[in-house]
Order: C-alpha cells, then sequence, then structure tokens
C-alpha cells in the first residue's frame, strides 16, 4: 500500500517536478495525516521564492501525522551555494536523528539529483557532488537494516545525474566513494545553519530531547 501510494502521487502531484532540489509537495500531501509514515524533504526554498515556493519548514504534519512531516527548507538564495557540507550537516542534525527515533520498517528514497553541481541557477544552482549523494545513501541504510529502496525522480544535467546515480548504486552495493577532504571538514554556511536551526526549532516542539540536544549542539 505504502508503495503504491508513492506512485500514484508521484502520478498525480509531480508531472514536471519530483522532490529533489524541489520539494516533493504530493508526497507530502499524501502521507501528511499519516504517523505511519515519516516524510523528510531537503529542498531550495529561500523563504517560498524559489519555484513552487512550498514546503515551509513550519509544516509538520496535522492530526495523527503532526511531528511526521519534515521540511529541510533551504534559504538564502545561492551566496554561497548548498554543497557537500550542508548537506552532510543536515544528515547530521536533522535526518538521521529523527529518522532514527523513528525507526523505519523501509526508506523510499525519492532519489532526484538536480541539486548537483553542473545545474544553472533557475533549476537549482546548488554544489552538491556525485560522492555526497552515494554518502548520503550509505547513511540511510543504517535504518531499516539496510532495506532502502531509491526511486529515480528529477535531474536535468545527464553527466553529473548519471554521476550520482552510479556513487548512490556504489554506495548500495559496494563502497562509498570518498569524499572531498574540503567539503569534509568545511562549515556549513551561515544560511544552511540557520535554515537547520529553524527547522529544528519547529521540530523539537514535537518530540523527544534527542533533537533539541542536536538542536543545542549547533548553536555554538
Ligand atoms: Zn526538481
Amino acid at each position: 500500500d505504502l508503495v503504491r501510494g508513492l506512485q500514484l502521487g508521484l502520478q498525480h502531484y509531480h508531472p514536471k517536478h519530483p522532490p529533489d532540489v524541489h520539494h516533493g509537495y504530493g508526497t507530502e500531501e499524501i502521507f501528511y495525516t499519516d504517523p505511519s509514515v515519516l516524510y523528510i524533504s531537503l529542498h531550495r526554498y529561500d523563504n517560498g521564492s524559489f519555484f513552487l515556493g512550498n514546503g515551509q519548514p513550519t509544516r509538520v504534519g496535522s492530526d495523527r501525522g503532526e511531528g511526521y512531516n519534515v521540511n529541510v527548507a533551504w534559504s538564502g538564495g545561492l551566496s554561497p551555494p548548498m554543497g557537500d557540507a550542508e548537506y552532510l550537516a543536515a544528515f547530521r542534525t536533522v535526518v538521521m536523528p529523527i529518522a532514527h527515533e523513528f525507526s523505519p520498517d523501509v526508506v523510499l528514497v525519492s532519489a532526484g539529483f538536480d541539486a548537483a553541481e553542473g545545474h544553472p541557477e533557475a533549476l537549482g544552482g546548488y554544489r552538491v557532488s556525485a560522492g555526497c549523494f552515494g554518502f548520503l545513501t550509505r547513511n540511510l541504510m543504517e535504518l531499516a537494516e539496510g532495506r532502502v529502496m531509491l526511486v529515480l525522480e528529477g535531474g536535468s544535467n545527464p553527466i553529473t545525474l548519471c554521476d550520482a546515480l552510479q556513487a548512490c548504486v556504489s554506495a548500495v552495493f559496494l563502497q562509498p566513494e570518498p569524499l572531498n577532504e574540503e567539503e569534509l571538514v568545511r562549515k556549513p554556511c551561515v544560511n544552511a545553519v540557520e535554515s537547520l536551526k529553524t527547522v529544528l526549532h519547529v521540530q523539537s516542539e514535537n518530540r523527544s530531547v534527542s533533537i533539541v540536544h542536536v538542536y543545542f549542539l549547533w548553536s555554538f
């Protein structure tokens, strides 16, 4: 039922822009009141001015689904563009702690790659490397005893799309490719830290101490 729901959602709600650097609004809508599915989206938002304009960090789910919708909504434009350090920080502080707390049976990834470097500003403008997508995929395999399913979605630069997808498949079946050393040690940019603080602040109202703790770790 879960898989069918996602597929229906993609057909009905994402004729042009599946979840990737854009918000996955159709998937969000389908599961917005459903506490059995934790939905997390990482997307460019820019306080609503980036295309689609939705995916507000304040949208946390409703009714019984409250606390099961997480929008990591990047604001601050392209100064600088978000890259590996920002996505790694999002996984460390928001995605993995909340996902571990939820403890899913299966992880379904809308694997879209228009946050990859090589996309023009209007289509994303970010600089996430192929290797980083592989690394993030590997992170997700800590969940659900490794039951992670990737469904190929967006990405309009065929070269970076192929590289990123290959990195993800390698991460699942072999080892992730090594990450760029500079990105590994780089601090996330100020705009990213602010965006993460916003989502952590909103989400911490709904859940346990662990998330609040992470929030304070990031405050120093
Ligand atoms: Zn997109």
